[in-house]
């Protein structure tokens, strides 16, 4: 086994023993790259996603929200070209039955050993790459007919070119402004896997800034600082992120300039956003197609356009993977093995654990007493069960920043200690003190 599988192996058996990220349906075998997210997982989840609206929608005035349906017109993605051109050129192989995507030859293994790349035994006989449309169908209604015809959406962003209009006109903004969204995305992936990298079901946070032609390279490279600086301060590593410019044989067809964000991943450098500068290919083409004017009137120029794009998408379930891979850390402490995911606070799941020293002498009532205090302000979680190293252990794993233990001076003096994760360093403080002291250092100072 490679150090790179090693450490995905001990990442995915984490996530499933503290409750992070589960097998869809496992009981059953599982369903292939589908999976749950179980009580951790989903804190972790909601709190990059609303990290994400925080940062786009209420921390600017130039950006609305919308929550779009997941069924569309059919007819949505046919003029997307989604129904044309979404596919993946594919490979088989007629010896081993595997199935490769032809664009990914020279970074997929062959499942014959030695490892090798599909093709390069002399028993591999690959066909001609093969188109493979990457929607999932369904039918609306009772009646299973090709007019029945519904495409789960393999993106969100349709749904806010649809709407833009209406956004428009209800919030009264004015071009340049930008419509944000989260939510639901299917694709059927040929080649899926690297845990919830590359899934069938994800979440999409997308958002659509629409400006006036001719001032759209200005706004890709500011929206191209705005968006790394955001993954910095989610608290992943400078080091493993670059960009990756799309040249010319990878620019989809509506994009003018295109940059992903990468990720340095134990299984390699990977996209985690991407950030394009789409021009009026998408209005234009729902304009065509609905016959519906789908221009700007600009009154103070007293011109008419259609809107250019600058599209910054990102998947928040790659994300919610990249920050627990960067996170994942294995440490040397008095001879023993500490497994540390060091979030940063603000996106821990737990952000403190309350833990009487021992299950006597009143201190589990007053533990319990700071637990529903803390509890008001932020997600805790109280146990008082093991030895306290172990109690520590197991909220080190979970990524749980502080812990507040109650010992005998508490109960004569009322003073707390906490332990802060990534340092292991105690300090004393005032029970009453534990909400503030929390919510300064894991929000920062109020109004900052
Ligand atoms: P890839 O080349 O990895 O298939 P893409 O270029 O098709 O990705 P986009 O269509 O630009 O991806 O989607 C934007 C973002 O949505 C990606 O950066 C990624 O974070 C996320 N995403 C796309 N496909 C998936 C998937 N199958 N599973 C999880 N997240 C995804």
């Amino acid at each position: 086994m490679s150090a790179t599988d090693n450490v995905m192996d001990k990442l995915v058996s984490l996530c499933k023993r503290r409750g992070f990220v589960f097998q869809s349906s496992e009981i059953y075998g599982g369903l292939g790259s589908v999976w749950d997210y179980g009580p951790l997982g989903v804190e972790l989840k909601k709190n990059i996603k609303d990290r994400w609206w925080r940062a786009m929608v209420h921390a600017r005035d130039d950006i609305e929200g919308l929550d779009a349906a997941i069924l569309m017109h059919p007819r949505v993605w046919e003029a997307s070209g989604h129904v044309a051109g979404f596919t993946d050129p594919l490979v088989d192989c007629r010896t081993c039955k595997s199935r490769f995507r032809a664009d990914q030859i020279q970074s997929a293994s062959c499942p014959r050993k030695p490892s090798k790349h599909p093709g390069e035994h002399t028993e591999c006989d690959l066909t001609e790459p093969r188109l493979f449309n990457l929607m999932f169908k369904t039918f609306m209604g009772p009646v299973e007919e090709q007019a029945a015809v519904i495409y789960l959406r393999p993106e969100t962003a349709q749904g806010i070119y649809v709407n833009y209009l209406n956004v428009l006109q209800a919030s009264r903004q004015k071009v340049p402004f930008g419509i944000a969204q989260i939510g639901k995305a299917f694709r059927n992936e040929i080649t899926p896997g690297n845990f919830i990298f590359r899934t069938r079901e994800f979440e999409q946070m997308e958002m659509q800034f629409f400006v006036k032609p001719g001032t759209d390279s200005e706004w890709f490279e500011r929206w191209r600082e705005w968006r790394m600086a955001w993954h910095v301060e989610l608290g992943l590593t400078p080091a493993r992120l670059r960009w990756h410019p799309h040249g010319a044989d990878e620019l989809a067809h509506y994009a003018k300039a295109a940059y992903d964000i990468e990720y340095e991943f134990p299984f390699g450098w990977n996209e985690i956003e991407g950030v394009h500068n789409r021009t009026d290919f998408d209005l234009k083409r729902h304009q065509e197609s609905s016959g519906k004017k789908l221009e700007y009137f600009d009154q103070a120029a007293n011109e008419r356009y259609l809107p250019y794009i600058v599209e910054t998408s990102a998947g928040a379930d790659r994300v919610t993977l990249t920050v627990l891979a960067d996170a994942y850390r294995e440490e040397q402490v008095e001879g023993e093995t500490r497994v540390v995911l060091g979030l940063a606070p603000a996106i821990a799941p737990i952000k403190v654990a309350v833990l009487p020293l021992m299950k006597k002498e009143g201190m589990p009532d007053v533990a319990d007493r700071i637990y529903r205090d803390v509890r008001g302000h932020m997600n805790a979680f109280y146990d008082d069960s093991g030895a306290i190293g172990r109690r520590y252990r197991r909220q080190d794993e979970a990524g749980t920043p502080f812990c507040v233990t109650v010992d005998a001076d508490t109960l004569s003096d009322g003073t707390v200690t906490i332990r802060e994760r990534d340092s292991m360093q105690q300090v004393r403080i005032a029970a009453t003190q534990v909400p503030e002291w929390l919510r300064e250092r894991i929000w920062g100072a109020p109004g900052s």
